[in-house]
């Protein structure tokens, strides 16, 4: 198998180097060549495995990552999910007959970016060895993604990451998942400023070719194309665990930023796995809300929510979706990309509506679902799952992925129910000593500190 860019003018990469490039040269985003078409007998084969959350990501991966030898990654698989608190990785949690909620937040750092970053540490692992190479990891983050991918480089020998993050403006159970690890490869550099900051003084590093050849930076990012498959497994898992009979019709409600997530499940249905349909549901950053309901994409302000981790302008995984969209034309791909850069907004004509409904959820409204969840079901959700649970279509069965751990989100938890969820991984993390290194948000100062210190 190998991976295209949705801009069309990037020569096709084997998993591997895909992986290690992230964003294709040409600016587009990879995707598969072909995708492959799941039939009868493949279905089969994934049922035999539903119960083993690891085999059945290796069925699935094997057709994607074809440059591997099966027994290498088979155990880069099975190392991924060891880390995670519940025996069945993802599991699947009946509230009611009606609804289903897909727990995504027993990894390390208690939210579903786990599954896609601790499968990326281990594959960049694997790409050291192989090469014999170095490779230095650079990020900006206003959260989560920032932990995570730490947590999946954590300690690996030949790798070093360093994560940006505005000083201050993280939650401070966050701040401590990244300067609390004890690992001499983890680097967590505060800057003054905002995240903006951080990411326009990344740009300039990575704009450095040299520096950036020299070091084997590679970057840090929702669009790698290894995230997009690794999450393609636990809606697979999760439709293979549904009683039979709400299979067919069942919907899966996403809590919505970059897209990320819902793209996953919307490609496993494009390869064949009969996946009813996706709600996408966003909070006060609507972006996505308004294109799912009138077909018109247009860039409006951020406002900070209490769902942070949806809190986005702009999703950079839309244009995969635009690519099948437009019948894979990569022409088309580049002129709206063009038209979208220039003007703001892009307007979808013959909108297809059959897969997609969305939802969204003002601030307002996030502490009075957590509250009538609780007192229906005695269930504790975060803010970002409490955005999917606003409206439940009661005519059909739903499948609510709950993307963080209600213990990430103490003060709106307390503030909703009157209890105070706690997790034994963020209650060691309050005792150990606070390791950041305070930076200025400049490309030099930057260098320079990843220079002295890199893999
Ligand atoms: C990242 C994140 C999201 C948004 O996921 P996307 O893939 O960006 O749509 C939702 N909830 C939580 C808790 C997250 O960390």
């Amino acid at each position: 198998m190998r991976f295209i860019s949705t801009r069309g003018q990037t020569a096709p990469h084997s998993f591997s180097d895909a992986v290690a490039v992230g964003l294709a040269p040409d600016g587009g985003l990879f995707v598969p060549e072909t995708l492959p078409a799941f039939d009868a007998g493949a279905l089969a084969r994934f049922e035999a495995l539903k119960n083993d959350y690891a085999g059945l990501c290796f069925e699935f991966l094997r057709h994607f990552a074809t440059d591997i030898p099966a027994d290498t990654l088979r155990a880069i698989i099975q190392k991924s999910y060891t880390r995670f608190d519940a025996p069945d990785i993802a599991p699947l949690r009946k509230l009611d007959d009606r609804l289903h909620v897909l727990e995504l937040f027993h990894g390390p750092t208690l939210a579903f970016k786990d599954f896609a970053l601790q499968l990326l540490g281990n594959l960049y692992e694997h790409q050291c060895a192989v090469r014999g190479e170095s490779i230095n990891v650079l990020g900006a983050t206003s959260g989560d993604t920032g932990s995570a991918a730490i947590h999946g480089l954590l300690g690996k020998p030949g790798t070093a990451i360093f994560i940006l993050y505005p000083d201050g403006r993280t939650s401070p159970l966050q701040e401590r998942q990244m300067a609390c690890t004890g690992a001499e490869n983890v680097f967590a550099l505060a800057i003054d400023g905002t995240f903006d900051d951080a990411q326009a003084a990344l740009k300039d590093v990575f704009g450095d070719q040299s520096f950036r050849a020299r070091h084997h930076l590679s970057a840090v990012n929702s669009i790698n194309l290894a995230r997009i498959l690794a999450q393609c497994v636990y809606y697979l898992s999760a439709w293979l665990r549904l009683p039979p009979d709400a299979r067919a019709g069942a919907e899966f409600v996403v809590p919505t930023g970059n897209f990320g997530n819902v793209l996953a499940g919307w490609m496993l249905q494009k390869m064949g796995v009969p996946l009813r349909g996706f709600k996408v549901a966003t909070n006060q950053n609507d972006i996505l809300h308004r294109l799912f309901t009138t077909g018109e994409y247009r860039v409006t302000g951020v406002r900070p929510s209490l769902a942070p981790s949806m809190d986005i302008q702009v999703s950079s995984n839309f244009e995969r979706f635009l690519y099948y969209s437009l019948g894979r034309d990569a022409a088309r791909v580049r002129e709206v990309m063009r038209t979208f850069k220039a003007a703001g907004r892009y307007v979808f004509e013959n909108f297809n509506r059959d897969t997609f409904s969305a939802s969204r959820c003002d601030d307002a409204e996030i502490p009075g679902i957590i509250r009538r969840v609780y007192e229906k079901y005695g269930y504790i959700v975060d803010p970002h799952t409490a955005c999917a649970l606003k409206d439940p279509d009661p005519g059909r069965p739903s499948v609510v992925l709950a993307t963080a751990s209600p213990a990430k989100f103490p003060d709106t938890i307390r503030e909703a129910v009157g209890v105070e969820p706690r997790h034994p991984s963020l209650e060691a993390l309050k005792a150990r000593p606070l390791d950041k290194h305070k930076i200025e948000a400049t490309p030099d100062a930057i260098k320079a500190f990843i220079a002295a210190r890199a893999a």
